[in-house]
């Protein structure tokens, strides 16, 4: 019998990489490897993960001290998935399991105070004999209740913060950790008969006519078996009464478990459709994959408009009339209602929605009810791909390309890379989806990774929207200078007085992108970041979007003294003033950052919009994705080269998906879409074969210059980030990274390239300093560097397959 378990503890760090050996307590016999348990560490109460089980004769070992479910959280997928994880992505195995978490951690650890055990007090009254008497009193509290919370103290003294430093100061108090648990489920009551009916009636009988409610409740429970708290409240009967009749052995009192809903917003779309061929042909071939049990993965290449969430429905509904889960990953959960909505009407309370705004007790809640098997599809971003369901059937992977789908902390994982192994160990099969794969992603498909399913063409045949591009340089050359340029105007007249919609984008929020000196071209800039600051005209003040701090506008130059102060660069601001004054009868939302603070704002926008109280929608890329409403006819893109221009070797991929994502709004109903791309590189095969709605001819012209380049696919790249708030240090201590990776990897045939600056070289006064590694032997070389010294750095991050390279 094991007596001994191997525990990860939930600390994120990556120095402590080893399970410790806690002894498991009599009690607790039944703990075996995946419960999540309570352990002590240090003077510290923590969570722990049981890994592994020995039998032995340890002396001195600590015992757990509880767990915290009432089954084992993690199975042996999620444990290998979390292996996998740590091993592939270089982060410790807490690291990674914390991610199947709800919250991260399934405790709350307060600070709280107690009397220590050999406490003199006479010595304590005469060294406080010239102190407060608040000073006794807080002592005389603390021993009769401790451990107590700073929390609970702050409410009963004032000038509290003193108090505890001295009474630590000289050992009259010790700190005691108090450890709850998040997340707890929430249960209401139910009242049974504990009697037969029989007794139950005559006793009812024979009660005095003043007990009036006691009868009522003995009544009530003769006709319908049960009571919750609601039905109890709607009879007027108490707690009280309640109690008294569970203390004469009347009836029982039971607890179950409520679970939280809080998407209940999204409406419900009600749908009967008959597939298209092309639908039909690519469910002929996921069908029977997912009937086999062994892993396979697709990739559904669907142009906007082609029922790509039809296909997914279909495949979920397979998976679940096999009793096997699904999940559904979006890029964000935020700006894809319609898709939640359409899985609802599908399979109803079977779906479980995880949203960001989510409490962690609704996250747990979410995943209690998947863990029991009583749901049995989950919708969410990334963070979804961790859901506890141990029958996983079917992943789905919504618009694949977005990166949003890599996740920009430790763990630096991306959702693609983790769901093809989590689908592995389950024998599941993977959907992987877009109008606009990524190029690593297709050149995969092309080589049998994945099997590739076109869906060429839109729903009912419905044409591709019109494409026109408009070569901003001409506009100029022609004295126009408006950020509306003339064919964009005539469109939006044109749609305007048909009474049809339109979407305008610009990936840019705010009024003015910079602010500059005419006389000696200074551009005012964060303090804290190396940025410029972007002017917000409805509250006239400058604002940088990397810190969010303030600055007013100032009346000269900070360099210079001249009052010759400009402003350039549109955003969506001045594009709303721009439209306002072309079209003043137009009714226009805008949809940014700045307009979207609130839980669900998105949705409210989108509804209002989709609903017809506006006419122009206008907005940063969110106004592009997802949505599907038939009376949009019209898409501008103010700027169609705004990702264009960053030296990111993904630059034209961002900005091909962005506007075949953008121009795919359009024209999806009976009516025929168009739109406008507004662009200073009207040769760029970006913005050709977006406007061409032509991925093949981009594809091919990508991939070349990735071969030229020896980018993914064609290599793998890492990325060392070294960072600290002293730009010599920073240099310094990068420069001895390179040389040390230049020296370990060389062998192995890896390419050092920099250091270089962060494209943004400061944020937050913290100086970045970029390493990038370009390898076609990614196992050997992490391997290699999980040896280095680098990799246990604090400063440093590493980041294996990074999407964002600046
Ligand atoms: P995509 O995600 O590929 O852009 P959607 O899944 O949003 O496309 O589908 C586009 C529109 O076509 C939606 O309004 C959807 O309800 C509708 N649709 C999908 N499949 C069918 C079908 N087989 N018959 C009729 N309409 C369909
Ligand atoms: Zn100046
Ligand atoms: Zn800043």
């Amino acid at each position: 019998m094991s007596n001994i378990a191997q525990i990860i503890v939930n600390i994120p760090t990556r120095s402590i990489t080893k399970p410790f050996s806690y002894l498991i307590p009599a009690h607790l016999s039944f703990a075996a490897i995946g419960w999540r348990v309570l352990v002590p560490f240090g003077n510290r109460k923590i969570e722990g993960f049981i890994v592994g089980l020995e039998a032995d004769n340890i002396p001195g070992l600590k015992s757990i001290l509880d767990v915290l479910d009432d089954f084992p959280w993690f199975d042996n997928n999620m444990l290998e998935t979390a292996k996998w994880l740590s091993n592939y992505y270089l982060c410790s195995l807490a690291e990674a399991m914390r991610l199947f978490i709800p919250g991260q951690s399934g405790i709350k650890t307060q600070k709280a105070y107690q009397i220590p055990q050999a406490l003199d007090w006479e010595y304590t009254k005469a060294l406080l004999s010239n102190k407060s008497q608040e000073y006794l009193i807080l002592l005389a509290y603390i021993n009769e209740h401790g451990p107590v919370t700073l929390t609970d103290l702050a409410k009963r003294f004032t000038s509290i913060a003193g108090m505890i430093k001295f009474c630590l100061q000289h050992k009259l108090i010790v700190t005691a950790d108090t450890v709850s648990k998040r997340g707890k489920a929430n249960s209401t009551m139910l009242i049974k008969l504990a009697v037969s009916r029989e007794i139950a009636a005559q006793i009812e009988k024979a009660l005095p006519k003043s007990k009036t409610a006691q009868r009522r409740l003995l009544k009530a429970l003769l006709s319908t078996q049960e009571l919750n708290t609601v039905e109890l409240r709607s009879l007027a009967i108490t707690q009280a009464t309640v109690k008294k009749l569970a203390e004469q052995g009347l009836i029982t009192i039971c607890s179950v478990p409520v679970f939280r809903n809080s998407y209940a917003g999204a409406q419900s779309l009600a749908t009967e459709l008959t597939l298209t061929s092309e639908q039909r042909q690519a469910l002929q071939h996921i069908i029977p994959a997912i009937n086999t049990g062994a892993y396979t993965s697709f990739l559904i290449h669907g142009v906007t408009g082609s029922g790509k969430t039809q296909v997914y429905i279909q495949a979920a509904a397979e998976a679940r009339r096999l009793d096997r889960q699904a999940i559904v990953l979006v890029p964000e959960i935020a700006l894809t209602s319609q898709i939640v909505a359409r899985f609802r009407t599908a399979f109803g309370d079977d779906v479980v929605v995880m949203h960001s705004k989510l409490s962690v007790g609704e996250r747990y809640d979410a995943w209690r009810r998947l863990h029991a098997g009583q749901a049995g599809i989950v919708i969410g971003a990334r963070s979804a791909l961790f859901a506890p369901v141990s029958r996983l059937g079917l992943i789905i992977i919504d618009e694949e390309h977005e990166f949003t789908y890599k996740q920009e902390e430790t763990p630096r994982y991306h959702a693609r890379e983790v769901a093809a192994v989590r689908a592995k160990l389950a024998g599941a099969t993977v959907l992987l989806g877009s109008a606009t794969p990524a190029i690593e992603t297709y050149y995969h498909a092309l080589q049998g990774k994945h099997k590739l399913l076109p869906l060429n063409k839109r729903v009912d045949d419905i044409p591709m929207p019109a494409v026109t591009i408009v070569d901003m340089r001409q506009e100029l050359a022609q004295g126009r200078r408006s950020v509306i340029s003339l064919p964009l105007q005539t469109m939006l007249t044109e749609i305007l007085a048909r009474k049809e919609q339109a979407i305008i984008l610009l990936n840019r929020r705010g009024y003015s992108t910079f602010v500059l000196c005419r006389e000696c071209g200074h551009v005012l800039k964060c303090g804290h970041c190396d940025i410029s600051l972007v002017y917000h005209a409805p509250t006239s003040i400058l604002r940088c979007h990397y810190c969010q701090e303030r600055h007013a506008v100032p009346d000269v130059c900070p360099e210079c003294g001249s009052r010759y102060i400009r402003y350039f660069g549109a955003g969506t601001q001045k594009v709303e003033e721009a439209l306002n004054g072309l079209f003043p009868l137009a009714r226009i939302v805008r949809m940014d950052q700045d307009t979207t603070r609130g839980k669900l704002a998105h949705d409210k926008i989108l509804a209002a919009f989709a609903a017809g109280s506006y006419d122009i929608l206008l907005g940063t890329q969110m106004v592009a994705k997802g949505h599907d409403i038939p009376n949009v006819t019209a898409v501008g893109i103010i700027s169609a080269d705004t990702a264009l221009n960053l030296p990111d070797f993904r630059a034209a991929e961002k900005t091909f998906a962005l506007l075949t994502q953008a121009a795919g709004r359009a024209g999806r109903g009976s009516k025929p879409g168009r739109v406008v791309m507004q662009t200073y590189n009207p040769e760029h095969y970006a913005i050709t074969a977006g406007a061409e709605h032509n991925y093949q001819e981009f594809y091919q012209q990508e991939l070349s210059f990735r071969q030229q380049l020896g980018y993914p696919p064609y290599a793998n790249l890492i990325k060392i980030t070294v960072q600290a708030n002293d730009e010599t240090i920073v240099h310094r201590q990068a420069n001895q990274a390179a040389a040390e990776l230049t020296q370990s990897l060389a062998m192995a045939g890896a390419a050092i390239i920099g250091p270089f600056p962060a494209a943004v070289n400061k944020v937050k006064d913290i100086f970045r300093v970029n390493i990038l590694i370009k390898t076609k032997d990614l196992p050997t070389i992490t391997k290699q560097i999980s040896t280095m010294s680098i990799a246990n750095q604090k400063n440093i991050i590493i980041d294996i397959d990074p999407v964002n390279v600046l």
